[in-house]
């Protein structure tokens, strides 16, 4: 029997989950903040990076569900200190996904800025250039 054939393009694919707190992307069962009452992630607010932490003390008031510490944003080995500090008798598995997660905003913040620094060289070579074009 060929199992190949019966695996199909939609199945292959990993399902991924929109909810804005997921750590991995992947919409599984100890992946998904919906599904856990002991949960650990990181989000990005203006450039600022900030651990969220649920806990089962806090199911019964969803409005205070997540609390925020916040961590630095360019200072690998303080924030990994940080993030040890608070996750050291969680399961290894989500203190690992947080590193993760952690490195990936960093370098998503760095390229931002990257980004930003780029445009304004860019819109400053264009208003030279229309200037210079408005004096000959
Ligand atoms: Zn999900």
């Amino acid at each position: 029997m060929n199992f190949s054939d019966n695996l199909s393009t939609k199945e292959m694919k990993p399902r991924l989950c929109r909810h804005p707190m997921n750590v991995d992307g992947r919409c599984m069962k100890p992946f998904c903040p919906l599904a856990n009452s002991k949960y650990a992630t990181l989000i990005e607010k203006q450039g600022k990076v900030f651990l969220c932490l649920k806990t089962p003390e806090r199911v019964h008031t969803p409005a205070k569900w997540w609390e925020y510490i916040p961590l630095p944003a360019n200072n690998r080995t303080k924030a990994f200190e940080i993030i040890t500090s608070h996750l050291q008798w969680w399961d290894k598995r989500s203190l690992y996904r947080v590193k993760k997660r952690y490195i990936y905003i960093m370098l998503m913040i760095r390229r931002i800025r990257k980004l930003r620094t780029m445009a304004l060289f860019v819109l400053l070579f264009i208003f030279r250039t229309t200037l210079f074009i408005q004096f000959l």
